[in-house]
């Protein structure tokens, strides 16, 4: 093992030793196959928590029909307090693999712990929550497998350390690794978090691998997310991963902060106007 330095150890990771934008390719065989960065853009979209079949499966079929490429929904949820839902488990993968099979658009899942990780055979893209950014284990076993890993940024995490939990997977011998900004603690409290924008293009600078961005979580307010979703496009995200749900009202985890299913048509539309103007380097 090398001694430790200042240097950046993102081995793998760093731009320098991959200088074109890796392409991540997320879903095949009974489903759609979707390509991620280096030019792809794609719409991650669906409830925070997977509550019901008919909630999943209505979500999937209006946002897969307004414009999402891949569907999302959290089965084990890593809830602030112990008292709230803490999702369906098994059974909402379940549910989320029927929603798949309707829709045939591949399924991004929270994963908490290995000790779940075969109950995700329909599951198309295993995504690592802020929580769990630094939980090295959980990163070796998702780099021992091949399926992708959307991995995002923990709510006081530097990029530095974004990109060397990155590479904790890759370093496994997964090269599918997308990075997701949603959002830092700082000192407002108007919004749930604070958007890091400038993340995008320094992500962009450091690392060859897809960047995307929640504005769900990172603002925590519905009327917040359509603003800072074309932002993050304008800044040049490879994608956007939005909370949608048909009645946000009565959602039993993060509602403040979905769209309904209109609400979310009418973002896929702006972000498709938008797309062309986006900021891409030369
Ligand atoms: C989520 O996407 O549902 C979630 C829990 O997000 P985060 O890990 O960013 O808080
Ligand atoms: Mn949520």
């Amino acid at each position: 093992m090398e001694k430790e330095t200042n240097k950046r150890q993102y081995l793998l990771a760093d731009r320098k030793s991959h200088p074109q934008d890796s392409v991540i390719e997320i879903g095949g065989g009974d489903v759609e196959s979707v390509k991620i960065g280096g030019g792809n853009f794609r719409i991650i979209a669906g409830p925070c928590s997977i509550e019901s079949e008919e909630q999943i499966i209505e979500t999937a079929k209006s946002v897969a029909a307004s414009g999402a490429g891949l569907i999302r929904g959290g089965a084990y949820k890593p809830r602030t307090s112990p008292y709230t839902f803490q999702g369906l488990g098994k059974e909402g993968l379940d549910y989320l693999a029927k929603a798949r099979s309707i829709v045939k658009k591949p399924v991004v899942s929270e994963i908490l712990g290995t000790e779940h990780l075969s109950e995700y055979e329909n599951v198309d893209m295993f995504q690592v929550g802020a929580r769990n950014m630094q939980n090295y284990e959980l990163l070796r076993a998702l780099g021992r497998q091949k399926k992708p890993v959307l991995l995002k940024r923990g709510m006081s995490a530097t990029l530095r350390e974004l990109l060397l939990s990155a590479e904790y997977i890759l370093s496994e011998g997964n090269p599918n690794v997308i990075l997701c900004e949603r959002g830092i603690r700082a000192f407002g409290h108007y919004t749930r978090n604070t958007l890091d924008l400038s993340a995008i293009p320094v992500l962009k600078e450091m690392t060859h691998l897809p960047v995307i961005v929640d504005p769900s979580h990172a603002t925590g307010r519905a009327e917040l997310v359509a603003p800072m979703a074309l932002a993050a496009v304008a800044a040049g995200a490879d994608g956007i991963m939005t909370e949608v749900h048909p009645d946000p009202a009565k959602a039993l985890s993060d509602g403040m902060q979905a769209l309904n299913l209109a609400e979310f048509a009418e973002l896929a539309k702006q972000i498709e106007a938008i797309r062309p103007f986006a900021y891409r380097k030369k």
